[in-house]
């Protein structure tokens, strides 16, 4: 057993896929022993596709996968007279300290959730669902501002 304070670090080269997230060119993990777990600090990059709110298609985007959490051996918890309030993550019997939920948290609040496909998204036509980022539909000329209708019926009327 190391003594308190020690820290390591390890990196992976690889590209690694967790969940919905394809962590690119692999995830620097820091970790720092503390008095009763282990703190641990992940970083990297990774992939993830969204449904875009305005024209339902799927798209890819990055986010910054950077998230630090500390993790209590499950073995040390039952020693404690009573569960420990804080939020922390466990180490399994196998002493293994599983990152994936850390990743996943990390990925998602970290990142706004990113709901368009493009700032400049045109989104799809109401009358048919023709996506107008790539096509036009005949819709398009002439459907109008639904609040407008009232105004040019007013107008018609004054006319
Ligand atoms: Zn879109
Ligand atoms: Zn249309």
């Amino acid at each position: 057993m190391s003594p308190t304070g020690t820290s390591s670090n390890f990196h992976t080269e690889e590209d690694i896929l967790i969940e919905d997230i394809l962590i690119l060119n692999g995830l620097t993990t820091d970790m720092l022993k503390m008095h009763e777990g282990i703190w641990v600090n992940i970083n990297g990059r990774g992939k993830i596709r969204g449904t875009c709110s305005r024209c339902v298609s799927q798209f890819e985007y990055i986010v910054e996968i950077k998230g630090e959490q500390e993790y209590v051996s499950v073995l040390d918890i039952n020693q404690y007279e009573s569960t420990p309030t804080v939020d922390v993550f466990l180490i399994d019997e196998r002493h293994e300290l599983d990152v994936e939920e850390l990743v996943r948290q990390s990925a998602i609040v970290g990142n706004d959730v990113k709901v368009l496909c493009s700032e400049s998204c045109k989104g799809i036509c109401a009358e048919c669902g023709t996506s107008l980022n790539s096509n036009n539909c005949e819709c398009v000329e002439r459907s109008t501002d639904p609040r407008w209708d009232a105004l040019i019926k007013l107008t018609k009327g004054k006319i």
